[in-house]
């Protein structure tokens, strides 16, 4: 639309909340009684559901309802910031500004708003409640990892376990392609009865990663299966054998039902094992689906940090596990994040992108992520 000058993502989208009621987009423009005219024209809308001010509520053709803001150029960054919310930051930002239920100070940037409020700008992964504020306030915000400190994916599937929909090939491609410099290839292992990998078929997949990584330097790939956590905290193959792999997660796929300290020592016991360097999706929550199977992650947290075992901050968009408020639980306690993809096809290589903004709405510092570290300490551990 040509009276539209530039639209950017807000709302829970733009803070990573887990899940999503509405999509809000910021509408920049000149002139909003004509977009809001128009809209019902653009193939991008089903319907006009509801217009308030500056604020036209459609239904989108993806089958959301979408909250379009329009603002002028110079108030953009005070619409961008009531856009993207949440309720509760925006309540602590008023009370800051002595503004009661009244406006926030205007602004054509976000920055600008926040400079009005004697703030630094506040990620909007942060943007919860009051403490972001006060950490801002003090200058204790932390630099949170980004997707650009990332160079490796610790969490992948190929068609070696069938899941997966790509080979190989496709996968050393599609990583190169997106600049990373590793891909852990974590097919799942043979207790997974329905389409884990014999040892045969690790060995002969073993040969094929060597063939492709030859017609691939650009990125390596690495030799690693995604093992099961048994009832009894026992893993698949033998200890010789997993010390082959450059690289194991271990993850829980059965028995989700048991309590909190069978769940508790089953990850513990996988922990302790020389050749477990991640725990994968570490509670099993599917969102909408069921909710995470109950652990001490404490103490499960204590553990990794001690024996140098990163937790997963699964990017898989129905799991998002650990959640933002374990991350922050997890990162007390001393552990390191693994920030995964789990992608079963090269397209969802991209969910790595949400592993690292739950990370960040966990407050997690490039420091705290293994995957922003030298390849040398990426690996089997010694
Ligand atoms: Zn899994
Ligand atoms: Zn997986």
């Amino acid at each position: 639309m040509p009276a539209v000058l530039g639209v950017r993502v807000a709302g829970a989208v733009r803070r990573a909340a887990d899940t999503v009621g509405t999509l809000d987009l910021l509408v920049v423009t000149e002139r909003p009684a004509q977009v809001a005219e128009e809209l019902p024209r653009s193939p991008a809308v089903v319907r006009v559901l509801e217009r308030r001010d500056d604020v036209v509520r459609v239904l989108a053709a993806s089958g959301s309802p979408a909250d379009l803001w329009l603002a002028a150029p110079g108030a953009a960054g005070g619409t961008l910031l009531a856009a993207t919310g949440s309720p509760a930051h925006l309540a602590a930002l008023r009370v800051r500004a002595g503004a009661g239920s009244g406006g926030l100070p205007a602004g054509r940037t976000e920055g600008e708003v926040y400079a009005a409020l004697g703030l630094p700008l506040i990620p909007p992964e942060l943007r919860e409640g009051a403490e972001a504020i006060a950490a801002a306030a003090a200058g204790a915000l932390p630099r949170l990892v980004d997707v650009a400190d990332l160079r490796r994916d610790l969490h992948e599937h190929s068609d070696w376990s069938r899941d997966g929909r790509d080979g190989l090939e496709r996968i050393a491609a599609a990583a190169a392609a997106r600049g990373l410099a590793y891909v852990a290839v974590t097919d799942h292992a043979e207790d997974l009865a329905i389409n884990g990998m014999s040892r045969d078929a690790v060995r002969a997949r073993r040969a094929a990663l060597a063939e492709v990584q030859a017609r691939h330097p650009q990125v390596r790939l690495l030799d690693a299966a995604e093992l099961n956590i048994g009832l009894d905290g026992g893993l698949d193959y033998d200890p010789e054998f997993l010390l082959a792999f450059d690289l194991c997660v271990a993850s829980v796929h059965s028995h989700m039902d048991r309590p909190v300290a069978v769940q508790t020592d089953r990850i513990l016991a996988a922990i302790a094992s020389p050749a477990v360097t991640v725990i994968g999706h570490p509670t099993g929550r599917i969102l909408g689906h069921r909710p995470g199977y109950a652990i001490e992650l404490e103490a499960i947290a204590q553990a990794a940090a001690a024996t140098g075992t990163a937790l997963e901050v699964n990017g898989s968009p129905r799991r998002l596990d650990l959640s933002a408020e374990m991350v922050r639980i997890a990162l007390g306690a001393g552990a390191t994040l693994a920030l995964s993809s789990d992608a079963h096809a090269v397209g969802e290589l991209d969910y790595l992108h949400n592993a690292v903004a739950t990370a960040r709405r966990g407050w997690a510092t490039p420091r705290d992520v293994l995957n922003t570290r030298a390849a040398t300490l990426v690996g089997r551990r010694a």
